[in-house]
């Protein structure tokens, strides 16, 4: 494998594919990122609609990562990736919604983890030791994440969820599965496990016993799968010569990134908008041209409290770190958590569709980009959860509760199973030496 890889800041030494994704981030601190992309093929793009799903997807995976890969190892990594389907439906003749949540969470997060597990496993396949991966969750990745990794050959999952503080439905996707996958309950925040796998990633005790690494959104590996379905939606979609934006919900920004990677690539989208809730600092940046990021702040759209958004360097560094070309591509707008009840409720009167409260501020940026636009656009407006995960908002919005899917409802009979921890270091050394016996 050559070094195809620059951290942001540039500061580090280039990286391979195996080093960028076993460390996610780079010595520098800052985030790795290919140093140029190929483009797919204009005859494919042109012919989208005549490909499947996973035959998009290995299209899109072969221009990100054929140099690096062997074409039948990317063809069953995807394969293994998208065993689900993200359908294009169509809300009125210029509103889109694209569901990203038919996976086995139930979330689009399933995209990226699915695909990061079995990437990884490819990469240390030749090793003697097993790769320990190490997650924190404030609740949703976790699920996804264990999910991902669940049963994938030389691989353990050791996640820590603050104890009391995700919801049940979300414990129990972690400390349900068993089998590779352990859950250390820890007495503390969310800040305390992140706290922990830093530590533990930098303790040389560890590093001398353990492969270890961590599944967090800052991997590369988790952006390049969501980037196929961008050329997915538009596959499905009936172009009519209309501009084309995405509505993303954003927290992290890895969803948009994953739309701008799209767009390097060659598919034509005119537009990408960021919509967030109350934690706004993009959308502020785009208005003002500082980026001022604030403490993060409690919201009904949880996955998106992020005060900090890791992958704005990302987009920075495509843009050249211009904010004149950034908002050439990008346009924001934020809601508040009232604002986010009233596009639930304006969404289910309109069009009898029921939104999770996430992919609901996505649905009003959307409308009200193509209110001000002159020029006819149709819009995708990605939705990133089931409405099912999270009842009481929907039902405060508009005062029916979703119906359970299957997968969720099963949950309920499982058996929790976790391994309670204090947030010391030390105590998680001990469980990790006694577990990998
Ligand atoms: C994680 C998440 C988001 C935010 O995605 P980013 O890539 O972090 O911007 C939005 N909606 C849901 C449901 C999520 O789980």
């Amino acid at each position: 494998m050559e070094p195809r890889y620059v951290s942001t800041k540039g500061k580090s030494p280039k990286a391979t594919l195996k080093e960028a994704v076993l460390n996610a981030l780079a010595d520098d601190g800052s985030l790795y990122l290919p140093q140029t992309f190929k483009r797919v093929p204009r005859e494919f793009i042109a012919n989208l609609s005549s490909y499947n799903f996973q035959e998009i997807a290995f299209e899109v995976a072969k221009a990100l990562l054929a140099d690096d890969l062997e074409e039948s190892v990317l063809k069953e990594i995807v394969n293994e990736t998208i065993t689900f389907d993200a359908p294009l439906v169509q809300l009125d003749k210029k509103i889109h919604v694209l569901e990203l949540f038919h996976g086995p969470t139930l979330a689009f997060k399933d995209f990226g983890a699915r695909f990061m597990a079995r990437l990884m496993a490819h990469l240390v396949k030749d090793e003697s030791r097993p790769l320990t991966v190490l997650v924190a969750t404030s609740g949703d990745t976790g699920g996804a994440v264990a999910q991902g990794f669940w049963k994938v050959p030389g691989i353990q999952v050791y996640v820590l969820y603050p104890s009391g503080k995700i919801s049940e439905l979300q414990e129990r996707q972690i400390t349900t599965l068993g089998e590779n996958i352990t859950a250390f309950e820890v007495a503390g925040t969310f800040d305390d496990c992140q706290r922990l796998v830093k530590k533990a990633l930098l303790d040389p005790d560890l590093k001398e016993n353990f492969s270890l690494t961590c599944a967090n959104s800052i991997n590369l590996a988790r952006l390049y799968p969501q980037v196929f379905y961008y050329f997915y939606a538009y596959s499905q979609l009936d172009l009519r010569n209309l501009s084309i934006a995405f509505s993303v919900p954003s927290g992290n920004f890895g969803n948009l990134t994953a739309g701008l990677i799209a767009k390097k690539l060659g598919l034509p989208i005119a537009r990408f908008l960021a919509a967030t809730n109350v934690n706004d600092a993009v959308p502020r940046y785009l208005e003002t041209s500082h980026f001022m990021p604030k403490a993060t702040v409690a919201t009904y759209s949880n996955a998106m409290d992020v005060g900090h958004p890791s992958n704005f360097e990302r987009m920075k560094h495509f843009y050249r770190y211009s904010h004149f070309s950034l908002c050439q591509d990008v346009w924001g707008k934020s809601y508040s958590d009232k604002m986010t009840l009233q596009g639930i409720s304006a969404v289910y009167e309109k069009y009898n569709y029921i939104m999770d409260p996430h992919s609901a501020i996505g649905y009003l940026a959307a409308q009200r980009f193509l209110e001000k636009q002159r020029k006819p656009h149709q819009c995708v407006c990605l939705e990133t959860a089931h409405p099912a995960k999270f009842p009481s908002v929907v039902k405060e919005a508009i005062g029916v509760e979703p119906e359970m899917p299957l997968v969720l409802q099963e949950l309920e009979n499982k058996e929790k199973e976790s391994i309670p921890i204090n947030s010391s270091l030390a105590a998680l050394k001990e469980n990790l030496f006694t577990h990998s016996q």
